[in-house]
């Protein structure tokens, strides 16, 4: 059934087949479909709701400039929805984009701030049939626009015209058009709000360990024992990963990532991380290094953890203009492959909810306090300088 509704979204926004690729339906055994749209069809409901005028927002002005403001909760136009955010839970890229900046490609200031939300549906814009009102669902961070060579290509992250959606922070978000049809899902009732927040973080590193291909029984080392690092702990592991080796500076970091599944902890700052995985490697290093952090310096350290025909996976991104050094010996005669993966794409984020919702991965360690609202900038504070803190889940 679910497809067949995506289909009718699909029938009703006149959109290119390629978008049937992308939500893996066949359009062929769905041609019998009558007209969707028709005037008596019971898909169609436009809902209204008590509009209230103000809601609470996070802004975003710069650099560690965030405040509290009320502005008008944004009107679902055509195609549009309007969700009420029931959690939003804190990310590392926020946090990057909080202490530093980020590519204005992505983020433009001032904006409501936070990108990882799930929520209830408010207000449904003229002519979807899906979602209805009331209905649990997640969206976003990002639409592609399936158009573009980029997209044609199947690169759909690298999508040339993404859209992306920021305004986790807030009582309301309100959901582009493009991005109701590509990138929202219902949430089962059984998984929480905040559980299905973490959804987009998990879309990007099931992403990134599909490109890097870890296999059964492979090694993985993992510099980062923050969310993304835990994360790809948890998702490599699943895949099969015989031992895991977590990487970082914080002892407490360490202590949690053996609490999820790590086999061996590696303290970067007391020992040479490199010799420590060759250690416990029987010489030869890791199969697959995972770097999760975004440092030149982490980039570098990743390519010196792994064997001879080794993987190198540098996830977290660096400042813009980031440049790093690469033994080219390494890279020729010891045939390292080295890649970077950025983002994800719908199909991941689609697979990553239905993991979460199976509990085949069990997100629910990863948040580590809930707070309110009003509290973001406490809240960011405390991500900044705690050492024990993986991720806030905020709820308006
Ligand atoms: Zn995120
Ligand atoms: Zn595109």
């Amino acid at each position: 059934m679910q497809e067949t509704c995506h289909f009718r979204r699909l029938h009703h926004w006149g959109l290119p087949p390629v978008y049937s690729l992308v939500l893996g339906i066949d359009l062929l055994e769905k041609t019998d479909l009558k007209s969707p749209l028709s005037e008596k069809s019971p898909y169609i409901s436009i809902h209204s709701f008590k509009r209230v005028i103000e809601m609470k927002a996070a802004m975003l002005y710069g650099v560690k400039d965030l405040r509290i403001e009320d502005i008008p909760v944004p009107k679902a136009g055509a195609g549009e929805v309007l969700v009420k955010v029931k959690a939003a839970t804190t990310c590392g890229t926020d946090l990057k984009i909080f202490q530093r900046g980020y590519v204005e490609k992505v983020i433009k200031l001032p904006t409501i701030f936070g990108h990882e939300w799930a929520g209830e549906v408010v207000e449904v814009g003229e002519g979807l049939e899906w979602p209805e009102k009331g209905m649990r669902v997640r969206a976003g961070n990002s639409a592609p626009c399936l158009h573009c060579t980029m997209c044609q290509k199947g690169k759909y992250n690298l999508c040339e015209n993404m859209i992306w959606l920021w305004g986790a922070y807030a009582e309301y978000v309100k959901v582009p058009a493009r991005m109701v049809l590509v990138n929202m899902q219902e949430i089962p009732q059984h998984v929480s709000f905040e559980e299905a927040a973490i959804t987009e973080p998990f879309a990007c590193v099931l992403h990134g360990v599909e490109e890097a291909r870890v296999k059964l029984g492979d090694t993985v080392a993992i510099i980062g024992a923050g969310p993304i690092g835990l994360l790809h702990l948890l998702t490599v592991k699943k895949m099969g990963a015989e031992k895991v080796i977590a990487i970082d500076l914080v002892e407490e970091r360490l202590h949690f990532a053996e609490k999820l599944g790590a086999d061996e902890t590696v303290n970067a700052g007391k020992v040479d991380a490199a010799e420590e995985v060759r250690q416990v490697t029987g010489g030869y290093g890791a199969d697959v290094a995972i770097e999760a952090i975004g440092l030149p310096s982490t980039w570098e350290q990743a390519l010196k953890l792994v064997r001879k025909g080794g993987t190198v996976l540098e996830f977290g991104g660096c400042p813009p203009g980031t440049e790093i050094k690469v033994n080219a010996e390494m890279l020729h005669y010891g045939e390292l492959t080295m890649l970077g993966t950025f983002h994800t794409t719908p199909l991941h984020f689609k697979k990553a909810l239905n993991l979460i919702a199976s509990r085949t991965i069990d997100v629910r360690p990863l948040i580590t306090r809930r707070m309110k609202l009003e509290e973001i900038k406490e809240a960011f504070k405390i991500l900044s300088t705690s050492k024990s803190e993986i991720k806030i889940a905020i709820n308006p």
